[in-house]
């Protein structure tokens, strides 16, 4: 299951649970479509692997299966 991490490690933004912009990488390095697009060219700083489009986890299913609260970012 994805921990679906709050925020994009590159510049912070919030990514909620419902994020439609958010992108991971295999490993769930987790980053705005943005940083993505414009800064990483589509590749992860962390491990070099492509990203896909992060699923949107139903918010009823929230509740059951919380996101994660543990933002991360880069240093
Ligand atoms: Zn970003
Ligand atoms: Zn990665």
């Amino acid at each position: 299951m994805l921990s679906l991490k709050p925020n994009c490690e590159r510049c912070d933004i919030d990514l909620p649970a419902d994020a439609n912009d958010a992108m991971i990488c295999s490993f769930e390095c987790t980053f705005c479509k943005n940083c993505v697009e414009t800064k990483l060219k589509g590749i992860c700083p962390n491990c070099g692997g492509n990203f896909v489009s992060r699923p949107i986890r139903p918010h009823k299913l929230l509740a059951k299966y919380p996101s994660s609260t543990e933002r991360v970012l880069a240093k």
